[in-house]
């Protein structure tokens, strides 16, 4: 399984990207997206996701 970015709820910060372990997480288009074939949801390298700790807007990286 992998995470996503609820897009509506996004300020595009940015934060997340900077974070990621995995490299998953890009601007694309208009938004920030989570590749879900890079996420490895932190497995192995975190206790927590990334971008779920450094996200300042609640539920807004969730499994997808
Ligand atoms: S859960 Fe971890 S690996 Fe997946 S997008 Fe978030 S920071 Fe990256
Ligand atoms: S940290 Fe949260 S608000 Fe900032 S770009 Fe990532 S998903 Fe969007």
């Amino acid at each position: 399984m992998a995470f996503k970015i609820i897009a509506s709820q996004c300020t595009q910060c940015g934060a997340c990207e900077f974070e990621c372990p995995s490299e998953a997480i890009k601007f694309k288009g208009d938004a920030y997206v989570i590749d879900p074939n890079k996420c490895t949801e932190c497995k192995e390298a975190f206790d927590t996701q990334q971008c779920v700790s450094v996200c300042p807007v609640s539920k807004t990286c969730v499994p997808a």
